[in-house]
């Protein structure tokens, strides 16, 4: 019944339209603003998104909010969202948010101790770059581990930056991500930076750590003009602000985006599948055919034991995985 009810609605429009005008189509079947323009989100400030449309001399800051038709659908730093309105980018305009591209990643945090929901930290973003000092303050490495895993179960690439290298040994804990095929950075303050450079360059890449592993030091060192690119956002809320609430996306000059993030203590990822995050273990994924069902791969019955036993991967892989397992585990109490 509903779909004849539909299709005689139909008729009715049809016999109806010859007398609106010829040419014009029906405004449901002509995409909505046409005359939209892409733009990236690079900071998000009470209810005022900030975005860069444009390249090159053309590239323009633009300050948005959200059309009324995006309702409440969240927009958040790395998102591609379709912009009308005035996009000249001069003070004192706004232009509307009426869409925003379909996400390639999604960057979420999960409930834990400080923060009681679930949200994206960014989207879209390829990498992540977990900054850890080797020493002042001490590495963490349950809060590295649970970043690795969400990154994993995103879809991003994770890599790991170790600052501070004139106060501690990097190997140890090179070697403890090596498994799992994390490249390491290791740097100390003053460094050459052209292997993070080569590392950043044409990637959107998310940093995250807790403060005073020496982050900011870092990503001012990376993108020295950063200022100057969120200009508006500075004279907007200032960079103090986002840099301590929310996200901040970071042009690089070669290409390519520093997302900046609030320092953090924890890292929630009950959001994370174990089952899916294995499937990026292409090594181990078929390796799980011989599990029992419900296998939780950490467990007595575990089929993986036999298959690395099999030479299909290594004990250090599958050690690997399990410690991030039991980096999720360990957060439900
Ligand atoms: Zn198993």
């Amino acid at each position: 019944m509903a779909d004849r009810k539909h299709s005689r609605l139909d008729e009715d429009d049809v016999r109806v339209r010859p007398q609106r005008g010829k040419s014009r189509p029906r405004s449901k079947d002509r995409p909505a603003h046409e005359d939209a323009e892409q733009g990236m989100v690079v900071a998000v400030d009470r209810g005022r998104w900030t975005c860069v449309v444009g390249s090159g001399d053309d590239e323009r800051v633009i300050t948005a909010m959200r059309a009324r038709e995006m309702g409440r659908k969240g927009i958040v730093v790395g998102d591609l969202a379709d912009l009308v309105g005035d996009l000249s980018g001069t003070d004192d305009t706004l232009a509307r948010i009426v869409r925003i591209a379909p996400r390639t990643t999604t960057l979420r945090r999960t409930a834990d101790d400080t923060d009681p929901e679930e949200r994206v930290i960014v989207a879209n973003a390829d990498q992540l770059a977990v900054v850890v000092a080797l020493a002042n303050p001490e590495p963490q490495p349950r809060l590295v581990d649970r970043a690795i895993l969400a990154a994993l179960d995103a879809g991003i690439k994770p890599l790991l930056i170790l600052t501070k290298s004139d106060l501690a040994d990097p190997d140890e804990l090179i070697r403890q991500y090596q498994a799992l095929d994390v490249q390491a950075i290791v740097t100390t303050k003053g460094d050459d930076l052209s292997e993070l450079h080569a590392a950043l360059t044409q990637h959107k890449t998310v940093f995250l750590g807790a403060s005073g592993v020496g982050k900011s030091t870092l990503v001012n060192a990376l993108v020295p003009e950063a200022d100057r690119a969120t200009g508006h956002v500075n004279a907007v809320t200032g960079r103090g602000r986002h840099t301590s609430t929310s996200a901040v996306a970071l042009e690089l000059t070669n290409g390519g985006w520093v997302i900046d993030t609030p320092g953090i203590r924890s890292f929630g990822i009950a959001h994370v599948e174990p089952n899916r995050l294995i499937q990026g273990f292409a090594d181990l994924a078929t390796g799980t055919e011989h599990c029992p069902r419900g296998c939780s791969h950490d467990e007595a019955e575990c089929g993986l034991d036999a298959w690395v036993e099999q030479g299909e991967s290594t004990h250090e892989r599958l050690d690997s995985l399990r410690r991030l397992l039991r980096s999720r585990s360990s957060e439900s109490r």
